[in-house]
């Protein structure tokens, strides 16, 4: 299996994964990348998997639809375009082989999804759209800070080995946050010079991991002292109504 971010649009991540043969795609915002990668691998689309409805993960639909056949499937309750294979989570998807566990995980929108197999590749696999990102998570946009923090304690609960294919790259501007919010994080120095050189080759600084990501975002660590302390320092007010989470998410909304 080949797992493959394709840019898209400033920061977008389409990703496809295949078999030499047969090929999905998570959340394809355009359809010309998609195309070309079809093309130039020989692939067939066999399914595309939408975490949610923001046009920058929905906007190749009906094109790749349309050319391939592909059976797409996504949010229930979400406005993806039809025909849809509608999903709620709790569900499971069986693409390229793989079975694909569906899991809701309501906050940046409200019917959120993300796709998660654990065989068939080298690591377990996990796609989840605009929730979880390398050192941060997704604006609260539909769901409220305890939907998006319990979303997130549902992925960080997934086995450390797991590839985290988030579609957006945020990670070095998240890590500046990161390492303002915990300083005293040793990991934290060392992945930012990491992955500055990898974005000065012009390369993804994704997938991360979730034994990864444990050790370095912010929101998976709001109960760490140190971010506590943070947090409370920024906003004593928000803190004590609201908690860190919501705190801690409503600072990187004005963090510039
Ligand atoms: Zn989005
Ligand atoms: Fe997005």
């Amino acid at each position: 299996m080949t797992l493959i971010p394709l840019p898209a649009f400033a920061d977008n991540y389409i990703w496809m994964l295949h078999d030499g043969h047969t090929a999905l795609v998570v959340d394809p915002g355009d359809s010309a990348p998609v195309m070309q990668a079809l093309e130039s691998e020989n692939l067939r689309l066999e399914a595309i998997l939408v975490t949610h409805h923001h046009a920058d993960h929905t906007g190749g639909i009906a094109f790749l639809r349309e050319s391939t056949q592909a059976k797409v499937y996504g949010p229930a309750n979400e406005p993806i375009p039809a025909p849809l294979h509608g999903l709620m989570g709790g569900e499971t998807v069986t693409a390229l082989g793989l079975n694909w566990k569906v899991l809701w995980i309501p906050g940046h929108t409200l019917g959120h999804l993300a796709y998660y197999a654990d065989s068939g590749h080298d690591s377990p696999i996990l796609f989840c759209g605009d929730t979880l990102f390398s050192a941060g998570c997704g604006r609260l946009f539909e769901g409220t800070a305890e939907q998006m923090q319990t979303s997130l304690q549902t992925l960080a609960a997934l086995p450390a080995t797991t590839l985290v294919c988030c579609t957006h790259e945020y990670t070095l501007s998240n890590l500046r946050f990161a390492m303002q919010v915990e300083p005293g994080n040793p990991v934290l120095e060392s992945y930012f010079a990491h992955c500055q050189k990898l974005r000065a080759s012009g390369l993804a600084t994704l997938p991360s991991t979730i034994g990864h990501e444990r050790n370095i975002n912010p929101f998976l660590r709001s109960e760490q002292a140190d971010i506590a302390n943070a947090t409370r320092q920024y906003d004593p007010t928000g803190f004590a109504q609201a908690g860190c989470f919501a705190t801690l998410r409503q600072w990187k909304n004005e963090y510039r």
